[in-house]
């Protein structure tokens, strides 16, 4: 998700009431039972923690054992980290979350810089293909420009926290065009923003569908392991994301985002 600074941006997303019923609608295709497990999800974390090295409660679901295991994996995040996740935990209800998804961050190690200013940053693998894409685009006279790619629990925690009350924005009209700190893609360094060098008032807007770098990655990105995330009409419900594409390239990368993708499923 995104919401990059809006200093990157040429526009920003004019923003109408007529999305309000969109949360209305999502909120009701939710529906009592599916808030109920979400809120069993969220609040089993500090059970499943107290009642480790004793006997398990019997008859889990399998949808919670994999939460568990989730979650468990998410532990060996840094000290900040997890002081970032007990703070979401008290300020985002599941039911605000909107279908977006838990990522860990990357190391730093893993990063390679894919901006002449060394600031924007994926994944070594990942660099590697969008560097290589690029390079095809420009040969077909095509700018990919990439304009946000890692960015740290903290980055987003700040984009959406302090944006939201600088919006007056509730968590849940936020969680809309912005992911909460921890439910990022951009987390993993396998997400990249891309613009139109040759269209920036297209940046980070729904009008970059229009652009010849779009129909360009449409053609031309999963021969370098790029998909879009949010396309029309996905199942998570995000907002139709075009700028917005992320690299399944290698096992890790897949791993990262369809456990994640079959852990919300069984929601
Ligand atoms: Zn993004």
């Amino acid at each position: 998700m995104d919401d990059i600074p809006e200093a990157i941006r040429e526009t920003a997303p004019s923003k109408s009431s007529s999305q309000l019923p969109l949360v209305t609608i999502v909120g009701g295709v939710l529906g009592v039972g599916a808030i109920a497990l979400l809120s069993s999800l969220f609040f089993s974390r500090p059970a499943a923690k107290s009642t480790q090295g004793t006997s398990s409660p019997p008859e889990k679901t399998e949808t919670i054992v994999k939460a568990e295991t989730l979650n468990n994996s998410a532990s060996t995040r840094s000290a900040t980290d997890n002081k970032n996740s007990n703070q979401i935990e008290k300020s985002i209800t599941p039911e605000d979350l909107l279908g977006h998804l838990p990522y860990e961050e990357v190391a730093r190690s893993e990063l390679t810089s894919i901006s002449a200013d060394g600031r924007i940053k994926l994944h070594h693998a990942a660099a590697e293909k969008f560097k290589q894409m690029q390079a095809a685009a420009i040969a077909d006279g095509v700018l990919l420009t990439p304009l946000s790619a890692f960015r740290s629990v903290s980055e987003q925690d700040y984009l959406f926290f302090r944006i939201k009350e600088q919006r007056v924005q509730g968590a849940a009209k936020r969680a809309e065009v912005s992911a909460p700190p921890g439910y990022s893609e951009h987390h993993t360094g396998y997400a990249i923003d891309i613009g139109d060098g040759k269209v920036p008032s297209a940046n980070v807007n729904v009008k970059f569908e229009n652009t010849a770098a779009f129909r360009w990655l449409q053609d031309n990105a999963a021969r370098y392991s790029f998909e879009l995330s949010f396309p029309r009409n996905n199942p998570q419900g995000i907002s139709y994301e075009p700028w917005h594409w992320r690299y399944v390239g290698d096992r890790h990368s897949l791993e990262t985002f369809y456990k994640a993708r079959n852990l919300k499923k069984q929601n």
